[in-house]
């Protein structure tokens, strides 16, 4: 599979695939640049080689045409991150963009208007698709959080391509993923938390044989606790997947891979952030009380195995970190991953919550490398292969 880096764009024309969804406020200005900044490397590449630019992007979820979904609205905040002035179009196929694309000089970017608001998009429609292709010489996708999705732009459009590679930011997010998952240095350690057990399941299965340790923390630990007798008062329970915690249990032990649940835990009678609080035994939680965190010696135990790891992978936060009261065990294990990386090890960490817990908690810059795209990645995690990528391959 060809990456950005082996090719010269000199006088060519790439249209590359990138990842635009970002939060807008009322005023339609965007209040969160990363995926913006994200894209960046690669389309300065392709300027710098003396090639331009063409994006394309969704935005949200419209039906149809919707101005509040258009990516007009971005222009100005791509332009200011680039430091170039770029140009838009109102439309992402037809006449109007392919004379926008023909008179585009070297040295230009050109955005596209959003694809979802042609049904084809999503529907991965072949003649859309070419017609996206067509407008450039090569095609370059870089937007690994919709790389999970057969869609026109992310993988029909590069059966079109005289030429394809995938940009730096898809190139990044899976050669991290696979360090985590081809590792030859050990121990390597997956700490999965979160609310469902049922969500993280084939994700779990996939990685034993990856990883010699496994946290598992969070709601779902509770299933696996219940599953082995334990008593859980009213903590959160999936009752028909306690088998399935068992199996995992089983397999991890025939794996060799040592599992590490929770041993105490912050609980409450309510779910509210200033309820009274109390810690208990993991498996003797009284009645009427419910496991909201990790307790104090869940989070050095959890520490102390974090901090002896050279791979550490991290998904799904490990209590109810949206109410400070409760956000203590993500804080700790946090804390672990930034000390282990800052020690030498290789820190990923991925999935929607565990990423806005590390922004929210500032351990954004103290981890090796935060995942943008959640699906994605837990769908390479459970041993898929991305169409987005593997049309690059063929
Ligand atoms: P997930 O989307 O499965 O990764 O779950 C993330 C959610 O799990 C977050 O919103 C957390 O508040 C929630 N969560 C974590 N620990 C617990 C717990 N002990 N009880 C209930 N919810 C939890």
């Amino acid at each position: 599979m060809k990456s950005i880096d082996d090719i010269n764009f000199k006088n060519k024309k790439a249209i590359i695939r990138v990842d635009f969804n970002v939060p807008l406020n009322e005023n339609f200005e965007v209040t969160d640049k990363s995926r913006i900044e994200g894209a960046k490397p690669s389309i300065i590449k392709v300027l710098e080689d003396g090639g331009a630019a063409i994006l394309m992007s969704h935005l949200g979820r419209p039906s149809g045409a919707e101005d509040k979904f258009s990516l007009k609205h971005i222009v100005n905040a791509v332009s200011e991150e680039l430091g170039v002035k770029v140009k838009f179009v109102s439309n992402c196929i037809g006449e109007e963009v392919k004379s926008a694309a023909e008179k585009l000089q070297y040295g230009e970017i050109l955005l596209l208007e959003n694809l979802r608001f042609h049904p084809e998009e999503k529907q991965g429609d072949e003649d859309f698709a070419k017609q996206l292709a067509e407008l450039a010489d090569v095609y370059v996708n870089d937007a690994f959080g919709t790389a999970h999705r057969a869609h026109a732009s992310t993988t029909v459009a590069a059966k079109f391509a005289k030429d394809k590679a995938m940009g730096y930011l898809l190139k990044k997010e899976i050669d991290s993923l696979n360090k985590v998952m081809n590792s030859k240095e050990k121990p390597v350690t997956a700490i999965i938390g979160g609310a469902k057990v049922s969500s993280k399941i084939t994700v779990i299965e996939n990685m034993l044989d990856a990883i010699d340790h496994l946290i598992i923390g969070g709601g779902m630990a509770f299933t696996f606790i219940k599953a082995q007798g334990g008593k859980i008062g009213e903590s959160l329970v999936e009752e028909d997947k306690q088998d399935v915690a068992l199996q995992i249990l089983k397999a991890a032990e025939e794996k060799n891979v040592r599992v590490h649940l929770p041993v105490d835990s912050k609980t409450t009678k309510e779910f509210k952030n200033d309820s009274e609080t109390k810690i208990q035994s993991i498996d003797n939680i009284e009645d009427g009380w419910m496991g909201l965190d990790a307790g104090p010696k869940s989070q050095m135990a959890f520490a102390e195995i974090i901090e002896m790891s050279k791979i550490i992978l991290w998904n799904g936060p490990l209590g109810v970190f949206e109410m400070s009261n409760f956000a203590e065990g993500t804080i700790a294990a946090g804390n672990a991953i930034a000390r282990a990386t800052e020690n030498g090890a290789f820190s990923l960490v991925g999935g929607g919550d565990s990423v806005a817990a590390v922004k929210q908690y500032g351990f954004e810059d103290k981890v090796s490398y935060v995942s943008t795209g959640g699906g994605a990645m837990l769908e390479m995690l459970e041993g898929r292969t991305l169409p987005g990528v593997a049309a690059l391959e063929e």
